[in-house]
């Protein structure tokens, strides 16, 4: 078995289309990146990556290239899934913290958790989402970004 660790953070700007774990969340902001800023997703593919010891996103899709410019971050994941197959492993289990404000997570939270469980093909059961404020104390609760925490188990096919 193998264990990765992933972390992102993207700012918050006024705008829609607020994608957490490829799930549209209704919420008058946007994360700003070059893909679509889905920074639940980007620190899931780094955490497969960081099992894998195969680099970072950022080597395996760098925001210098524009076919990754506002691309849906689910793109991400087949590739990452096709090295993890090379290498005859499959994902054991995934966690994963969000850190955020607003919008609360609570009611999205199995859509989110469908949607990674769909993207990275793996049964729901293997996946958990959670979420977490600051507490008041920086950017994250005045609502200027959301960040992610994810760790991966993975293991031989
Ligand atoms: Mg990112």
């Amino acid at each position: 078995m193998r264990i990765g660790i992933g972390y992102d953070i993207h700012r918050l700007k006024a705008g829609r289309e607020l994608f957490l774990g490829g799930v549209l969340i209704p919420y008058p902001k946007v994360l700003l990146g070059h893909s679509d800023g889905d920074v639940l997703l980007h620190a899931l593919t780094d955490a497969v990556l960081g099992a894998l010891a195969a680099g970072d996103i950022g080597d395996h899709f760098s925001d210098q290239e524009l076919r990754w410019k506002g691309a849906a971050s689910e793109k991400f994941a087949a590739p990452v899934l096709a090295l993890l197959k090379k290498k005859r492993m499959c994902i054991l289990n995934i966690d994963t913290v969000l850190l955020m404000e607003k919008p609360k997570l609570q009611p999205h939270k199995q859509a989110i958790k469908k949607s990674v469980a769909k993207i990275f093909k793996v049964p729901e059961s293997l996946v958990s989402i959670k979420a977490k404020t600051h507490e008041g104390l920086d950017a994250i609760s005045r609502g200027q970004a959301i960040a992610c925490h994810a760790t991966v188990l993975i293991g031989k096919v």
